[in-house]
C-alpha cells in the first residue's frame, strides 16, 4: 500500500496559489521548486499527461 513514495509537506499556512486554476496548495512534495509556478495536483496532473517538456510559459522566444 505504498502508491506514492514522495513525501509531502504541508504549506497550507503559506498561502501557496495554484499557477493554473488559483486554488490554494495545502501540501506539496520535498522535491518542489519554489522557482517554478506551483500548480496543485489536478492542475500538475494534467501537465505531466500534456507533456513533461512544457515547463515554462514561454514558446522558445528569443531576443
Ligand atoms: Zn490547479
Amino acid at each position: 500500500m505504498t502508491s506514492s513514495r514522495r513525501q509531502m509537506f504541508d504549506v497550507s499556512h503559506l498561502d501557496i496559489k495554484c499557477g493554473d486554476c488559483g486554488k490554494q496548495i495545502q501540501e506539496l512534495p520535498l522535491q518542489t521548486s519554489m522557482d517554478r509556478p506551483i500548480y496543485c495536483r489536478d492542475c500538475d496532473a494534467n501537465n505531466r499527461a500534456a507533456g513533461p517538456r512544457s515547463g515554462s510559459g514561454f514558446r522558445g522566444s528569443r531576443f
